[in-house]
């Protein structure tokens, strides 16, 4: 499996419009951040982890041609904006599939209605199926069971994935322990880590670490990353061996 870090940063990406914090002004291209997506790939499928603001130009710099559908983790917009811009990907392939929660799926068709909607339908407008995600209930796509896990946005449901021996999980604060007992054994964790001070929705660098320290993956990287948490170069030093800093366009095999 090939997992590709299409974004790493946090809601404004980094640099943030206007800042003039030295991270944003940084000319190491691993500081440079755009909002969180994953492409996942296995065999001749290929998953997108989320559409956010900057999807389109994800798919562009990674030359990708077709995806067979779009999991979302949670509703917010630096996670869905980017919607409207799988119409290449309809044009060539018809109705996209879409997975998620059944209140994500709700909310996506209001702030996209014309996706979602199939009366009236304006000619080069994009259609989408979607397929409701259940917690404890695994998604078999492209001959692999995907395994929702169920985490906490501050009060906020979100899905992290599991695809074999690699797990994603974006937008965490807490996980509760029978969740937890899905994320063992793992090859490769991905987790967020916003910044060095705490946040109420999501783990800072010290939170991220005590996660990876219980879940204990042969390796882990960290993404949802703020300009707060400093320069790349500088945070990965700090890190234990087995934990990485990810940055975009990053590839990894598990
Ligand atoms: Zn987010």
């Amino acid at each position: 499996m090939k997992v590709t870090f299409l974004g790493t940063g946090t809601s404004q990406g980094i640099p943030i419009i206007g800042s003039t914090h030295p991270v944003c002004l940084s000319e190491d291209s691993r500081d440079k951040r755009l909002r969180v997506s994953i492409l996942v790939e296995w065999g001749t499928h290929t998953y997108v982890v989320d559409c956010g603001p900057d999807f389109r130009q994800q798919m562009l710099s990674n030359n990708v041609e077709k995806i067979d559908g779009i999991l979302f983790t949670h509703e917010h917009a630096d996670h869905t904006a980017g919607l409207d811009d799988i119409r290449p990907f309809f044009f060539r392939q018809g109705d996209i599939p879409v997975y998620a929660h059944k209140r994500v799926l709700e909310g996506l068709k209001r702030r996209f209605d014309y996706i979602f909607d199939n009366e009236n339908k304006y000619p080069g407008a994009p259609s989408v199926q979607t397929y409701e995600i259940k917690n404890n209930s695994p998604l078999r796509l492209g001959g692999i069971d995907i395994i929702p896990v169920n985490v906490l946005h501050n009060q906020l449901q979100v899905f992290g994935f599991r695809f074999g021996d690699f797990a994603y999980l974006t937008d965490v604060k807490r996980v509760e322990e029978e969740e937890i007992k899905k994320l063992q054994g793992l090859k490769a964790l991905v987790v967020n880590a916003l910044r060095i001070d705490p946040h109420p929705s999501h783990f800072n660098l010290e939170e991220a670490l005590a996660f990876i320290e219980r879940i204990q993956p042969e390796r882990a990287y960290l993404t949802h990353i703020s300009h707060l948490l400093g320069f790349h170069a500088e945070v990965e030093k700090t890190l234990p061996e087995n934990v990485f800093l990810a940055y975009d366009n990053l590839v990894i095999d598990v």
